[in-house]
């Protein structure tokens, strides 16, 4: 056979060649704006020239401090294409930790949506390598520029270049890009994808028992664009043609449900807590959400209340799926196996599903002894594959993170069982799992639990320290509009679903879930609240 590299070139020639008219739709809050696959190919051509005429050479990082758009887009294609790492800041970290990042990444150019120009100018100062910064979607007079340091217009910039850029030869195992993700316990670690680890990724997407990408879509990409790079979704989307519709910075329920109405995506990526919102938010304004013929749903564990009332009420069927920055993300899926149906289908669907080929698994316990796949025994996930990191940025130098990889498997920090025929059940990640006199109680079932119960719109449970019995769980309760639920009515609903022993004592009302800067439930949070006496 020939040895064609696998490289983020070859998926921009293909996708903007044959998908030409494709489209990439980007919401702005009135008239989105729409160009097709040909348009972000030939903007992608005049980026990569122009990043080039920066001094953009060799592995050299580009930084992006963007929404999800076509500019996003264009710069995925042309950063990577022209040898160059693509480096996505997440907008929502702390400012210690984009220095920290942009820094340790050592990013050359950054590319700044002018929306969030005002932000980014804050911690500018503080980045040692970057020379330029071009501003999209905006004045470039948003951003002053500190000595040292030249800013530009990105429509400017790219203004009568050429429309081709002759993509280099690139060895397939090069860095492509690179996403930083927030560590428990010490600095954010660096996960660089490599060429080939994203072209089977995408490809992986596209499997119909994956993600199911089909040329026939349109996908509706709420995940960040500096979240785990999108799931993958914009280089899965242009392997075979699916227009992309992009939020830009309208990830409000209101907004969302907008664009569903006016766009009809059939395809929609994004973490529970989005689907939350918007299912609140649904109850007093419905829509019609009948173009989406799949959402999938990962990040954190999928509560089977949300999938049931997203089937039940909008037929919007919810696919649950399992991943991590490290896993690019694409870990597993939620896929019943052949010849279940009816009720039996749920038990498949609420699991965080069956891994793909390329992607090993095996579960440990706490003496290190890999434990059966019965459904029962519990241990510690590690994976390993060609799109799952071997290590992180840098760590050679500086040994963060280290200890998150043993013998070439990644130690995802998750703990759950498998089932005979590979379905994944987990129990909670390591750290929030709950020591209770001597057990463990998993905190995302009770979650999960109190979740179905009609007046709660989100809860979340976190361990407290127990006299008697070590920890007990505490409940973080947030009510539906309208609604009340005393804790005794919450703990006689929950005596039928867990075990006695687990029905917590401990309730607390608030009025939102704090969330991590991807969005998810952050129990360090609510912890610390407890710890400071802010919870009643
Ligand atoms: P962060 O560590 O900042 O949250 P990641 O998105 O990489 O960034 O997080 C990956 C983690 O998210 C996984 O290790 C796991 O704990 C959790 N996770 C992802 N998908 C699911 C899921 N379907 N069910 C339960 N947990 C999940």
């Amino acid at each position: 056979m020939q040895d064609a590299p696998l490289t983020i070139g070859r998926i921009v020639d293909h996708g903007t060649g044959l998908y030409s008219s494709s489209e990439v739709i980007t919401w702005t809050g009135a008239e989105p704006r729409r160009e097709t696959y040909g348009q972000t190919g030939r903007k992608a051509a005049q980026l990569a020239h122009a990043l080039r005429d920066l001094g953009v050479t060799g592995d050299q990082r580009v930084g992006t401090f963007m929404w999800n758009n076509a500019e996003h887009l264009q710069a995925y294609l042309a950063v990577p294409a022209m040898g160059a790492v693509l480096h996505t800041l997440n907008l929502r970290l702390f400012p210690e930790q984009l220095t920290y990042i942009t820094n340790h990444a050592a990013d050359h150019v950054v590319i700044v949506d002018a929306s969030l120009a005002p932000l980014f100018a804050r911690v500018l100062p503080t980045f040692e390598t970057v020379k330029h910064v071009v501003v999209a979607n905006g004045p470039v007079e948003a951003l002053e520029a500190p000595a040292g340091v030249e800013v530009h217009s990105y429509e400017q910039l790219l203004a009568g270049r050429p429309e081709r850029f002759e993509w280099p030869e690139i060895d397939e195992r090069q860095a492509a890009a690179m996403c930083y993700t927030s560590g428990t316990t010490g600095n954010p670690k660096g996960v660089v994808y490599s060429h080939r680890s994203i072209y089977l990724h995408s490809m992986q997407v596209c499997m119909s028992d994956s993600m199911n990408l089909a040329g026939s879509d349109k996908a509706l990409l709420i995940v960040p664009q500096f979240h785990a790079m999108s799931w993958g979704l914009p280089y899965a989307s242009m392997m075979v043609g699916a227009s992309m519709l992009m939020p830009d910075r309208f990830l409000q329920p209101e907004p969302i449900a907008a664009m569903i109405e006016a766009e009809k995506p059939t395809f929609a990526g994004a973490v529970p807590t989005i689907w939350q919102g918007l299912l609140a938010y649904l109850e007093a304004n419905p829509k019609d959400l009948s173009s989406l013929r799949d959402v999938v749903v990962g990040g954190s564990a999928c509560p089977p209340a949300l999938m049931h009332a997203f089937n039940d009420r909008y037929g919007v069927h919810i696919t649950h799926a399992w991943g991590m920055t490290e896993t690019s993300p694409l870990g597993s899926v939620a896929r019943p196996p052949a010849g279940v149906t009816g009720d039996e289908e749920w038990v498949y669907r609420y699991t965080q599903g069956r891994p793909p080929a390329s992607v090993e698994c095996r579960l440990i316990d706490d003496d290190g002894n890999e434990v059966p796949w019965d459904g029962e025994s519990v241990g510690e996930l590690e994976v390993r594959g060609p799109w799952i990191a071997a290590s992180y940025h840098r760590q050679d130098e500086d040994g963060e993170g280290a200890e998150k990889f043993r013998d070439g498997w990644l130690r995802t920090g998750d703990v759950g069982a498998f089932t005979p025929d590979g379905y994944l059940k987990l129990t909670d990640r390591s750290k929030d799992v709950i020591k209770s006199g001597g057990e463990w109680i998993s905190s995302v079932e009770l979650e999960n639990q109190v979740m179905a119960h009609p007046a709660v719109a989100e809860a979340a449970v976190v361990g407290i320290p127990d006299e008697k019995w070590d920890e007990r769980p505490l409940v973080a309760v947030v009510l539906r509009e309208g609604q009340t639920v005393e804790p005794e009515e919450l703990r006689e609903f929950l005596t039928d679903k867990v075990a006695r022993w687990q029905v917590p004592e401990n309730f607390t009302y608030i009025e939102e879930v704090p969330k991590t800067s991807v969005g998810k439930f952050d129990k360090k949070r609510i912890r610390a609240a407890y710890a400071e006496g802010q919870l009643d």
